[in-house]
């Protein structure tokens, strides 16, 4: 009988469009294998949200290899460890994996290979980083000239079909997923995010299909929280159970503007890998240096800040369009992109909190938290990464509520507001607030606050 080969999955938990699977396949009978490794990402171990997503990841996956016959072995430790005891136990001649670029993968990928035979394959982005460099041969830090040369390079894909497996004689143990405990209990805080989410490639699918009736209007709609104008399909793409390029593909056949800037901000993705890839850390180290200590109202400087950062998280800024982002990410788990830059902007020139702060919030309630992504972003509105806004540009939330109409948002995550006028809703007067709580800071104390302690930390 030939050799088994390992499958080894991490945030790629789909058959279709899955180039280790599909090499494991031509070359023996499959063994698919999910290692929950908690202590390779340290402090970026999976956050609540992501946790419960991948719990419904890993049974959609499960049922997906059932149709094949087919199984996912669950084991718990040190993925380089786990993955090693189980090539002994099996006999298999090969670990076949997609390359992942988070700074503790590299370095499983680098021990792994010194131990085992392991193959890497490229699939979970448009072009894997590197792929496109600068005239000088370096890698592009700036996100506009990376997407171009990455539009130029990128000449369509062949999208891989689900592989034929085979199932190995004897079966390795495995954990159950239900002891892994990924999902709350006490309390069980996750019903808003079943309502929201299917986990899954056909769950995904599904959803894309859906948005390819709309992504025509996406250029405009994707900046309105009010509608459903973007295709939600992060946390899908995040556990990998679709490829970029699939949707890339799907895209082609449609020439709206919509769907232009659709593929450009499937290009975000690239350029977070691409920007991890050069700085390790730098989902928690400022790219610009000198912002670290001077500018953040930190507890360690005697600031009070822990009830003005409990109120961001909880949704109680008393400014309408940030606290209904914050209760939508706490209630699904997701945030609009447009309300994700308000809220994040607000906390760090308004508040003045550390950027790090805020990541760490997302890094735990999102159910799209992703290393790469959210560091990017994060150093983005912060003013303080390689690619980013100066950090005296301040975005004003009262102003960018009403110019992207989050009338119809706000009535739905805030109902204390749900009375008020599409004129009134975005800066209540204060006789008409009822329970809802008053502005945290005033807009332009902030601002004034905001700018001066800047010029002081960059004197
Ligand atoms: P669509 O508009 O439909 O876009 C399609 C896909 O393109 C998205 O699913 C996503 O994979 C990718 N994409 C779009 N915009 C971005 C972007 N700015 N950066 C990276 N990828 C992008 N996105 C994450 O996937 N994970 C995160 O942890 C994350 N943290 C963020 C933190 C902040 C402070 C901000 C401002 C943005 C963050 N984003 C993050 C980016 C963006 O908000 C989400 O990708 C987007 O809202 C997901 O919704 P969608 O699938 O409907 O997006």
């Amino acid at each position: 009988m030939t050799k088994p080969q390992i499958v080894w999955l991490r945030r790629d938990l789909r058959l279709t469009d899955q180039r280790a699977f599909t090499a494991a396949a031509e070359a023996g009978p499959v063994i698919p294998v999910y290692v929950l490794d908690d202590a390779a990402a340290k402090n970026h171990k999976y956050g609540g949200a992501s946790r419960w997503y991948l719990h419904q990841s890993l049974e959609a996956l499960e049922r997906d290899l059932a149709r094949h016959h087919s199984k996912l072995i669950l084991r718990r430790g040190d993925a380089v460890e786990e993955l090693c005891k189980l090539a002994e136990e099996t006999g298999a001649q090969a670990v076949h994996a997609l390359r992942h670029y988070e700074p503790w993968w590299r370095r499983a990928q680098g021990a792994l290979k010194d131990r085992l035979d392991l193959k890497l394959y490229d699939g979970n982005y448009l072009l894997p980083p590197g792929a496109v460099t600068t005239g000088s041969g370096e890698p592009y830090k700036i996100y506009t000239p990376f997407m171009k040369a990455s539009l130029a390079a990128i000449d369509g894909f062949d999208i891989l079909p689900e592989p034929a497996l085979s199932a190995p004689e004897t079966w390795p143990a495995s954990d159950s997923l239900s002891d892994w405990n990924l999902l709350p209990t006490k309390p069980d805080w996750a019903g808003g995010l079943r309502e929201e989410w299917q986990a899954g490639t056909s769950a995904a699918m599904e959803r894309f299909d859906s948005f390819l009736d709309v992504v025509s209007n996406y250029d405009e709609d994707r900046n309105l929280p009010a509608i459903d104008g973007s295709s939600k399909l992060s946390p899908h793409l995040h556990f990998g159970e679709v490829s970029p390029a699939m949707l890339w593909e799907a895209m082609s056949r449609y020439t709206s503007e919509g769907a232009r800037v659709y593929r450009s901000e499937l290009l975000w993705r690239d350029y977070a890998q691409n920007v991890i890839c050069q700085f390790p850390d730098y989902p928690v180290k400022s790219y610009r240096d000198g912002y670290d200590d001077g500018l953040w109202r930190n507890p360690n400087r005697g600031h009070v800040i822990a009830s003005e950062l409990e109120a961001w998280q909880q949704g109680r800024t008393g400014y309408p369009i940030v606290d209904a982002g914050m209760r939508q990410l706490w209630h699904s788990g997701w945030m609009h992109n447009r309300v994700r830059m308000i809220a994040a902007s607000f906390l760090v020139k308004h508040l003045l909190i550390d950027w790090r702060e805020g990541e760490r919030w997302f890094w735990d309630t999102l159910v799209d938290a992703d290393y790469a992504s959210n560091g990017v972003n994060w150093q983005w509105v912060s003013g303080t990464g390689v690619d980013s806004n100066m950090f005296v540009r301040i975005m004003a939330p009262l102003s960018q509520s009403e110019k992207f109409d989050a009338a119809g948002y706000i009535r739905q995550w805030v109902p204390e507001l749900a009375h008020l006028s599409d004129r009134e809703i975005h800066d209540p007067a204060d006789d008409k607030r009822g329970d809802y709580p008053a502005k945290i800071i005033g807009h332009k104390e902030a601002r004034e606050r905001a700018l001066s302690a800047y010029r002081e930390a960059k004197d």
